[in-house]
């Protein structure tokens, strides 16, 4: 997809900041969002095909930290965070809730363009619910996931996983981004909790395809789901 058709949502509160990153997005060629809560940020996320989402932590309504665990559930988009504080903290903190990058303020309109065209270059683009490959349908509205015309009985938790997969077919999520999105406090997970429940959804899959490995372990990565099932 060209970048002029790229829209990135921008979520940050202070305008005079939010105005820069606009500008300089648009010089980019790209199609800028901006929003000034995490409320309007999902709403956006939930309507538009959001190539990337750049991120203040710090918001009215809710932390981007909390923004970025929520969206998580739904959504396999790039995020970029900007914080104030420069601590490792944050940056941990961030790249654990599936972050793909992180920049502290003040920082170069420039240099938040080249991160954005890095991150993309890594994770080819928008990555829609909807975009589910061949063989699979996901109704989002329902919670509700088939499998070559098979709908798959899930737990909740096994939900959120493939769904998760599902987002971007080809991406190789590590087990902490598995965790973050399919679990409401990912600390108290562990990484064999994650694998225990890839076991069980190849199970459920091959209900659906005997012959079928849609699900691709990563060795010392994590899992993806195949583009071609
Ligand atoms: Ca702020």
């Amino acid at each position: 997809m060209p970048p002029s058709r790229q829209i990135i949502l921008v979520v940050e509160d202070e305008a005079v900041i939010a105005e820069t990153i606009v500008y300089a997005l648009q010089t980019e060629g790209f199609t800028p969002v901006w929003k000034t809560t995490g409320r309007e940020a999902l709403a956006v996320l939930a309507k538009e095909p959001v190539a990337f989402v750049v991120l203040d932590v710090g918001l009215p309504d809710m932390s981007g930290f909390d923004l970025c665990r929520e969206l998580r559930k739904r959504h396999a988009v790039p995020v970029i965070f900007l914080t104030a504080r420069s601590g490792e903290v944050d940056k941990v903190v961030g790249l654990e809730l599936g972050a793909d990058d992180y920049l502290a303020k003040p920082f170069s309109p420039r240099e938040l363009t080249a991160r954005i065209r890095a991150v993309l270059r890594r994770s080819n683009g928008p990555t829609a619910p909807a975009a589910a490959p061949a063989g699979w349908t996901h109704d989002a509205a329902k919670c509700r996931i088939s499998f070559r015309g098979k709908t798959l009985d899930l737990t909740r938790n096994e939900y959120r996983l493939l769904g998760a997969l599902l987002a971007a077919p080809g991406r190789v999520f590590s087990r902490e981004q598995l965790m973050t999105a399919a679990w409401d406090d990912p600390g108290a997970s562990l990484d064999r909790t994650v694998d225990a429940h890839i076991k069980t959804l190849r199970a459920k899959l091959r209900t659906a395809g005997p012959d079928a490995d849609p699900i691709v372990t990563h060795r010392g990565l994590g899992y993806a789901l195949r583009e071609d099932t």
